[in-house]
């Protein structure tokens, strides 16, 4: 019998590494977790490796690695714990590895990801802010690479599954019109809009259908998720931002729609539970049990479509605008929103106050060409500074 496959979850203690972890235990004669790597939640990932015994562990720094070192020795492993950036890009590049889950929250993803690309591993993308800020340079390593690359975020996974079936193996979206993509419209959908400036992180978080990280939670309640979104369909499906419609859909049990030239419109439809489209890309192109139960259609009765608002969700038309202008602005866009969602969360900023703090920095900063890494990365440091300053001038 051949090895089962050797897996790097990189962001292990988040929801989608745990999401991720289920499924590959479900499966042990195909999957056996390689490489683990967690942040701040060192104690989960002690039980995670002690749970799935991987080879190496990664943590941020090395008094942490120190102590995660001693708990795996006392506890009988061999696993070994490796450090920061380098270490995540080691664990995402070694040649033992067969796929990486790319499940690092924000920009921090970006270089382990493109490690993983340019090793020619098959990447499972989640992290889609690696996307949105370097799409033309990742997607050009993709194609040097030949990685094979597989979409996680639910909708991309459904727009995946409805594409002209060999999609993945390098040939265009032929025929495809248009890409439907389905938002929830998240927790304020229906919230009076007066009372938005007064709605709390754990409001924000409290998502109708979906468990995810706290970030992703504000991204879907401003909608700057389905935002992101757009611009990784673009790179993801090579399509332009106008081919590109929201649709919100409460129910969130059609997770994307293609439409074809000839009329044909294809959906996937299934449960909310991530572990759907990770079991997807983890067997791709074949079909595994992910734990999830069957759809229920008669329990589910009737599907809701309605056009986003964008004076309720300002933060889907700055991301629609910096998809149009590419360049830096994309990465600009994720940047200042990273810094105006963290502030949200810490209390600093109220909630509309998230779609000021990215308008005004795109504002100030023209858009310029980004032609490599360094290039993107400035960017990225010119917009999370002007965020910052937005923050000291109103007194946060
Ligand atoms: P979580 O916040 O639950 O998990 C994030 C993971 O990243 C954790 O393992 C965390 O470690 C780690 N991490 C955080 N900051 C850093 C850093 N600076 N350096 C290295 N590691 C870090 O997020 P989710 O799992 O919800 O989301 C992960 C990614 O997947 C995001 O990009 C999100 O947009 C995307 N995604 C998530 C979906 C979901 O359903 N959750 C759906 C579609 C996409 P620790 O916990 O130890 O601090
Ligand atoms: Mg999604």
């Amino acid at each position: 019998m051949s090895r089962p496959q050797q897996i790097t979850v990189l962001g292990s203690t988040g929801s989608i590494g745990l999401s991720t972890l289920d499924v590959i235990a479900r499966h042990p004669e195909r999957y056996q977790a390689y490489a683990l790597s967690g942040f701040t939640r060192l104690s989960e990932l002690l039980a995670l490796c002690v749970r799935h015994t991987p080879r190496f562990a990664v943590v941020p720094e090395a008094g942490a690695a120190r102590s995660l070192q001693d708990d795996l020795r006392a506890a009988g492993l061999s696993t070994r714990v490796l450090v920061g950036e380098e270490g995540l890009c080691q664990v995402a590049a070694d040649p033992e590895v067969d796929a990486v889950m790319a499940a690092i929250v924000g920009a921090a993803g970006l270089r382990p990801t493109l490690a993983a690309v340019e090793a020619g591993k098959k990447i499972l993308l989640a992290n889609k802010e690696a996307l949105v800020m370097s799409g033309a340079l990742f997607m050009q390593a993709v194609r040097k690479s030949g990685s094979v690359l597989l979409p996680i975020d639910s909708e991309h996974n459904a727009i995946f599954q409805c594409m002209p079936v060999d999609f993945a193996r390098g040939l265009s979206s032929v025929g495809v019109r248009r890409i439907l993509l389905t938002a929830s419209g998240g927790p304020f959908r229906q919230t009076p809009m007066a009372e938005l400036a007064h709605v709390s992180p754990e409001q924000a978080c409290a998502h109708p259908n979906w468990s995810m990280g706290r970030k992703i939670s504000v991204d879907s309640a401003s909608m700057m998720n389905k935002g992101l979104e757009l611009i990784e369909a673009c790179w993801l499906f090579d399509a332009k931002p106008s081919q590109v419609e929201v649709v919100i859909h409460p129910q969130s049990v059609i997770h994307s729609l293609v439409d074809y030239i000839d009329g044909s419109v294809l959906a996937q439809l299934g449960n909310p539970d991530m572990r759907t489209p990770i079991a997807n890309a983890l067997a791709w192109p074949e079909r595994i049990d992910s734990g999830v139960p069957p759809l229920d259609l008669f329990a589910i009765a009737r599907l809701d479509f309605q056009a986003p608002d964008e004076e309720r969700f300002p933060c889907l038309r700055l991301a629609r605008l910096a998809a149009e202008a590419g360049n830096s602005a994309p990465a600009m866009l994720n940047a200042a929103n990273e810094v105006a969602v963290a502030a949200f969360l810490d209390g600093r900023v109220r909630y509309p106050e998230i779609a000021s703090i990215i308008e005004e920095t795109l504002n100030l900063e023209p858009v310029v060409a980004v032609d490599d890494l360094e290039a993107v990365f400035t960017a990225d440091a010119k917009a999370r500074l002007l965020a910052e300053q937005w923050l000291s001038r109103h007194g946060r």
